[in-house]
């Protein structure tokens, strides 16, 4: 199973993510958490992306489809993969295209977790506030640009993967095991 996992930032991809890795056995590849991995660990690539994700920006498309393409070739990836949070632009998706077709591979299908942009701010600031994050109005902040971003940038997707009759819609609004189920009945249809 080849999966995108597509939705704006709070729709909840990373839980869902999580249940899709223990049902089919396949890893989660989430370049939010690369990167913030190599911020933890102060590496030359956590030095370049620091302050772009801070401000909630995009880190250029190059370097999170190098990291992609590393992390494709390890051998866990070999019966599938979750990509959750990638890819996030056209540019991006163009390039996984190119590195499938290397591979001799395709995606089974791009899951849209559809859910309301004001809800979203509400939740994620709560969940923020649960892990003692930073200031309420600077989460704000970072957040709206992250939701504009997304609109602007990922959103797109939706019509790509739409053409190649790829995308499985869910309702994100759902609770959370309403939400897997679902997707697994999507899943189970394509
Ligand atoms: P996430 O955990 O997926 O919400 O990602 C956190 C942040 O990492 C984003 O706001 C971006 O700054 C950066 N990031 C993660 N994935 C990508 C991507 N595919 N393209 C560009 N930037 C990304």
């Amino acid at each position: 199973m080849r999966l995108i996992l597509l939705g704006p930032p709070g729709a909840g991809k990373g839980t869902q993510a999580q249940f899709l890795v223990e049902r089919f056995g396949i890893p989660q590849l989430s370049t939010g958490d690369m990167l913030r991995a190599a911020i933890a660990g102060e590496t030359p690539l956590g030095l370049e992306v620091k302050d772009i994700i801070a401000r909630g920006d995009l880190v250029p498309d190059e370097t999170v489809v190098g990291i992609i393409s590393d992390r494709l070739d390890q051998s866990d990836c070999q019966k599938g993969f979750i990509l959750d949070g990638f890819p996030r632009t056209t540019e991006q998706a163009r390039a996984l295209e190119v590195l499938l077709a290397d591979k001799g591979i395709g995606l089974d299908a791009v899951v849209e977790i559809k859910v309301d942009a004001d809800t979203l701010v509400g939740r994620i600031l709560t969940r923020a506030a649960e892990s003692g994050g930073a200031r309420a109005d600077d989460n704000e902040e970072v957040l709206r640009n992250r939701l504009d971003v997304y609109q602007e940038l990922t959103a797109p997707l939706v019509d790509f993967y739409s053409k190649k009759d790829l995308v499985k819609s869910v309702d994100g609004m759902a609770g959370i095991d309403e939400v897997t189920t679902s997707i697994m009945a999507a899943l189970a249809a394509s």
